[in-house]
């Protein structure tokens, strides 16, 4: 038996206990760096409840996400077929100001900075007339032309520009299960924990389930979800609140369809802003994902529906009203330790904050990986390893907290509480308003994102700023950029590569039926 603490103190079994999207991405990657099927390889296990139903939103991705997927062996064409996936380019954020006709993209192509950074001469009204956006890069008119990114001769994960994709939640959850149970020797348990047991020295001995006994192992991931099981209950980890600095605290989440069988599907998410938060609206192929995340501090839960059914019928009609949707309340925040004794977090049981940016995922494949990575060989490792992992995770959590609140608090919007209340200073963590003051007089700059524990960075932060019209005053500097003839030439040839683009890309939707029909080139 390896009960914790009754063994040599190496980890030869580890249990992930839960079966959500989280949980699976976790066994994932360990059984990728741990190689249970291998001499002297770590056994991983994973329990799920067959009752709990898993959160079941999560649609959106970054590009990171192309990555882990090819780094833990999942064809291309195999997800885009299984998980009923589109390609995903931008955000496409509306109605973040007070100009109701405004809209802007956050796009995953970086702004060209070679020959010439262009931001500086947009800033300088220099680069033509084009939004940032349109002006430092073609993949802005590209979604607005509703091209894919790719095309279907180029190999898998390969493409014009950069992508990531949006996914049917519970399909993605049930390709990784049968990736890490028939690909990876990940062993499925499925039961209900019912019990968790500490040694006497406090880390995690054992857990008691409905239908398979107790297990044991040397160490845990929790991927139970909101409730944390394990580090929240079972290890007492407090929770730390930030619904101080991120005000939305509930979600109505329903599916529905296209206006028209065939109509075009967005290479983008839609984001757009409403009086109390902002809906989601995401295409995959047969159906659309969509949502209102908002904050009943500002508006009843009544109020949120009639606003997320008016936003609906203005593609659907009356057919709107037969859609009813799911309420699901958001605890914004992160434990206050994500690795405590034999026991680490990942996914919801970790933290959670508004699915603006896609973070859900971006965070806890980022995580696992990185648990993976400096999985510990001996227990004596644990408390180093930890320390260390905690630092990193927690960084990452608060860059994230500051990312999604700059979409909010450089906001003009100015008609309700709620973007009112999303500009009071108090609101706004102070990372966050030392950059803000120092961008107002100089461009944001690659220093100012100096650690590779960043999850956004400067090419994020310049699409946000820049789309919303942030003011950065550059009379001043102006002296330091004397090529405004080559910016505007620059400018104009990106414009010309953006309008013939489509000569080469097919339309986003005809894309998709040609991986379904004839699949990608595997690499
Ligand atoms: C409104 C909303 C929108 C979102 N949109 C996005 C998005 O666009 N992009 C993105 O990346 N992320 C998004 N997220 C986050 C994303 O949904 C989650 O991060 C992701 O689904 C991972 O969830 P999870 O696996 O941690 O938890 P869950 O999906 O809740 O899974 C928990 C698992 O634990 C099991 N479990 C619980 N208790 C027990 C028990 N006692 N015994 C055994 N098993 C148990 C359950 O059965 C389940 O399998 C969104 C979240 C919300 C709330």
């Amino acid at each position: 038996m390896s009960t914790a603490g009754q063994n040599d103190g190496a980890i030869r079994e580890v249990l992930v206990v839960g079966g959500g999207t989280a949980g699976w991405l976790t066994a994932c990657h360990l059984a990728r760096k741990l190689r249970p099927t291998e001499p002297g390889g770590v056994r991983v296990r994973l329990v799920e409840s067959p009752d709990i139903p898993t959160i079941g939103v999560g649609e959106g991705t970054v590009p990171a996400v192309r990555q882990s997927l090819q780094y833990l062996g999942i064809s291309e064409t195999e997800f885009i077929r299984e998980c009923d996936a589109t390609f995903k380019q931008s955000i496409k954020f509306c109605g973040w100001m007070q100009d109701a006709s405004h809209y802007y993209h956050h796009v995953f192509d970086y702004p060209q900075r070679d020959p010439l950074d262009l931001t500086p001469y947009w800033l300088m009204g220099q680069a033509g007339e084009r939004s940032y956006a349109e002006t430092v890069g073609i993949q802005a008119a590209m979604c607005d032309a509703g091209l894919a990114p790719k095309q279907i001769t180029q190999p898998e994960f390969a493409g014009v520009t950069n992508y990531a994709y949006h996914l049917d939640a519970g399909k993605f959850s049930a390709l990784l299960t049968r990736h890490a149970t028939q690909k990876l020797g990940v062993e499925l348990i499925k039961a209900n924990v019912e019990q968790v047991h500490l040694t006497p020295a406090g880390d995690i001995d054992r857990l008691s389930t409905d239908r398979c006994g107790d297990l044991h192992a040397d160490f845990y991931v929790d991927c139970s979800g909101f409730s944390s099981l394990l580090l929240g209950q079972a290890l007492e980890v407090p929770f730390i609140d930030r619904s101080d600095v991120l005000l939305a605290d509930h979600a109505l989440a329903v599916q529905v369809p296209y206006p028209e069988e065939n109509s075009p599907i967005p290479c983008e998410t839609l984001a757009t802003a409403l009086p109390g938060g902002w809906v989601w609206d995401i295409g995959l192929v047969s159906r659309r994902g969509t949502g209102y995340v908002y904050s009943s501090n500002h508006i009843s839960h009544e109020q949120a529906e009639q606003q997320l059914l008016d936003y609906l019928r203005a593609s659907l009609g009356e057919r709107a009203e037969q859609y009813s949707a799911r309420r699901i309340p958001m605890k914004v925040g992160y434990r206050d330790s994500f690795w405590a004794r034999n026991c680490a977090a990942i996914g919801l049981s970790q933290g959670f904050v508004e699915p603006l940016e896609a973070t859900g995922l971006l965070m806890f494949d980022a995580t696992a990986r990185m648990l993976a990575e400096q999985f510990p060989a001996h227990r004596d490792l644990m408390p180093l390893l930890s320390e260390r992992f905690n630092h990193r995770v927690r960084f990452a959590w608060e860059r994230v907290i500051d990312f999604i609140k700059l979409h909010y608090c450089i906001s003009d919007r100015d008609d309700s509480e709620f973007w009112r209340d999303n500009r009071r200073t108090e609101t706004i963590p102070e990372t966050l308003r030392e950059n803000l003051a120092i961008w107002r007089h100089q461009p944001p700059s690659d220093y100012d994102f100096s650690s590779r524990l960043e999850i956004f960075n400067l090419e994020n932060y310049l699409y946000v700023l820049y789309g919303m019209n942030f003011p950065t005053q550059m009379d001043a500097i102006g002296y330091r950029y004397g090529q405004p003839a080559d910016a505007l030439k620059s400018a104009q040839r990106i414009a010309q590569s953006a309008a013939q683009a489509g000569e080469h890309l097919l339309s986003h939707r005809e894309l998709i039926q040609r991986i379904h029909q004839y699949g990608l080139q595997p690499i």
